[in-house]
């Protein structure tokens, strides 16, 4: 059926029910509850506007080591950045820490105040002397969390939480292993390294972290050194040359046997239990497949080091941290399973944000469909190439639809982009992801495939030199051109979505 069948059958059944409801007010007093809705009508909530920031931090240097008894990061974190205007103070954001010192590099200790909590900008730090605008800043940080991330008791998964949880053996299962995992989508990286945690500003990272034998660390970017210690513990060092936004950061401690993959060039690691080499390999069989369908798609090769996938203990599903994407380690199956079911869906979306979501970047909440309905959508055209597209028409998208369409039956109605939202992290629903997927899919329709795939490659490539350049203009005009180029596409797709819609 196409858009515009649909659209003239919903017309003609509106119309229906219109002359049905005239005919009963005709014949007898409005009823009362129409008043009583009038009277409830919901209040808009909140506008949230993209957040002002005084600082462009340029590359953090992040090192670690853990408490696991008292579930807690030892860190040091380098923060470099430059001020916007002339200034003899910043501020970083740091939730429930114990702030130890914070230093000048080079220099001596500088007067701070904290408050412990978790708000914007609550670590304020007073600098030796004035520093011009675009002049560059490296300060010292030296810290301890106290945020503990415990699974949720409402959720069997144990949801994603807010920055680093410690697994570990438990009297209802002494067989879990040890690991630890982190999340920052939405703002929560905060809660194990300052910075500023919002996502309109890119930086580079090193993360560097100190693991008893055997563990391993995992983080984004290339592994540039594991260095042995004197007392049998390892220093893993990853550096992530790209400028990326602060969510996307990510570390995982596991014990792990990676299954190496490689596409054109580029290292592929799963990192599974040493004990399921196996079936991680026949889980994620096709993921270069994937990697270069939608290189091939979008036009921009897979643009990192090395992507990795580690599979990890009660986390909520997927996490696509920048060439580190963390999963639910339920996905693995064997090939019993892989005949029933696969796990291709979670795989290919949480890859696809590495375009949608980790290349380019939403600069406020309220622009999430930018990463989340594309991932949706490309994962949608990854089972069409694997699957045919009759189940790309079946599973996927009609599953989609009937999403969304059920959201606004429910009464839970909201236009795919806006500022005005009590939550940012309830703006993950089915508008943000089947929402504005369907809306892509409309638009392939009337483009074309061979048109849609150059938008998706305009989009991604607006200013190509600015990731090169990880200066405080070339990131900022990146996001100003890829905000007009949203912006135009919003009022259609949004004018789109409701005649789809109603
Ligand atoms: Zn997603």
């Amino acid at each position: 059926m196409t858009t515009q069948s649909i659209v003239r059958r919903v017309f003609a059944g509106t119309m229906i029910v219109m002359f049905a409801l005239s005919a009963v007010v005709q014949a007898r007093p409005m009823p009362r509850n129409v008043f009583v809705q009038q009277d409830e009508k919901r209040k808009l909530p909140p506008v949230n506007w993209i957040r002002s920031r005084k600082i462009d931090v340029k590359h953090l240097d992040i090192d670690l080591s853990f408490d696991w008894d008292k579930e807690q990061a030892i860190g040091t974190t380098v923060v470099t950045f430059a001020p916007f205007a002339d200034t003899d103070t910043f501020t970083l954001d740091a939730a429930l820490m114990t702030i130890e010192s914070v230093t000048l590099v080079g220099g001596g200790a500088l007067k701070f105040t904290y408050d412990g909590k978790a708000d914007n900008d609550n670590l304020n730090v007073t600098l030796d002397r004035v520093y011009r605008g675009g002049e560059d800043v490296k300060v010292k940080v030296v810290y301890k969390t106290n945020y503990v991330n415990n699974a949720s008791d409402s959720g069997i998964l144990g949801g994603f939480g807010q920055g680093l949880r410690f697994i570990k053996p438990t009297a209802d299962n002494p067989n879990k292993p040890r690991q630890i995992w982190s999340q920052g989508e939405s703002e929560f990286n905060r809660y194990w390294f300052p910075s500023y945690d919002s996502p309109n500003d890119f930086r580079t990272t090193e993360i560097r972290a100190t693991v008893a034998k055997p563990f391993f660390v995992v983080s984004n970017g290339k592994l540039m050194e594991t260095r042995e210690n004197a007392d049998s513990t390892r220093t893993f060092h990853w550096k992530m040359e790209q400028p990326y936004t602060n969510y996307l950061t990510s570390i995982v401690v596991a014990e792990t046997t990676p299954v190496v993959q490689d596409f054109d060039g580029i290292p592929v690691y799963n990192y599974g239990y040493v004990n399921e080499t196996k079936e991680v390999a026949a889980t994620t069989k096709n993921l270069p497949a994937t990697m270069r369908f939608f290189s091939e798609v979008t036009g921009v090769k897979y643009p990192y080091a090395k992507y990795s996938q580690a599979f990890v203990e009660d986390f909520g599903g997927g996490m696509e941290n920048i060439s580190a994407t963390t999963q639910i380690e339920e996905m693995i199956h064997d090939e019993r399973e892989l005949l029933d079911t696969d796990s291709e869906g979670l795989q290919s979306h949480e890859l696809a944000h590495q375009w949608f979501g980790d290349y380019v970047t939403c600069r406020d909440w309220g622009q999430i469909w930018l990463n989340e309905s594309f991932a949706t959508y490309m994962q949608h055209m990854w089972t069409e190439k694997l699957k045919g597209h009759d189940e790309f028409l079946y599973a996927d998208l009609r599953a989609s639809h009937n999403s969304v369409l059920g959201s606004w039956a429910q009464g839970q109605r909201r236009p795919i982009v806006t500022k005005y939202y009590d939550s940012k992290d309830g703006l993950f629903d089915n508008y943000a992801y089947p929402g504005g997927g369907c809306v892509l899919h409309m638009l392939r329709k009337h483009l074309g495939d061979k048109l849609f795939s150059a938008s998706l490659n305009h989009y991604l490539k607006l200013t190509p030199t600015s990731r090169s350049r990880p200066k405080i203009c070339g990131s900022r005009s990146r996001k100003r051109a890829a905000s007009r180029w949203t912006g135009s596409l919003t009022s259609g797709c949004i004018a789109w979505a409701i005649r789809f819609s109603k």
